[in-house]
């Protein structure tokens, strides 16, 4: 598993590099998100979750969201939204915890 950073969304605020538990992510200060060490994440999605403009994506196992799934959110009225998105079809969104909860 690892991260995948859109970067025309990305504002290099580095909020997610500040939260990722294994420091695997440079970002902030100008620059914007890579991932330094993608054979070391192991998807705990914090970064996600940190991001204020769905620029992380999670690449999903083929078992979870077909080849080349990619899985995302963003915080709606309170509560952080998922994005499941698989190539060729529609975006599918689900709503997950509060924000703030269920967290690292
Ligand atoms: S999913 Fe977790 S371990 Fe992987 S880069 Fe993001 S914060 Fe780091
Ligand atoms: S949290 Fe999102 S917008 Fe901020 S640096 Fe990371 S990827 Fe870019």
């Amino acid at each position: 598993m690892s991260v995948v950073f859109e970067s025309g969304l990305c504002v290099a605020c580095g909020r997610c590099a500040a939260v990722c538990p294994g420091t695997l992510i440079r970002a902030g200060k100008g620059e914007r998100a890579s991932i330094l060490y993608p054979e070391d994440c192991w998807g705990c999605a914090s970064c996600l979750k940190a991001c204020p403009n769905r620029a992380v994506k999670l690449s999903l196992p083929p078992a979870l969201g077909g080849l080349g799934g990619l899985l995302s959110c963003a915080g709606e009225g309170g509560r952080l939204v998922w994005r499941l998105e698989r190539p060729g079809q529609d975006p599918l969104d689900f709503p997950g915890w509060p924000e703030g909860e269920g967290g690292y």
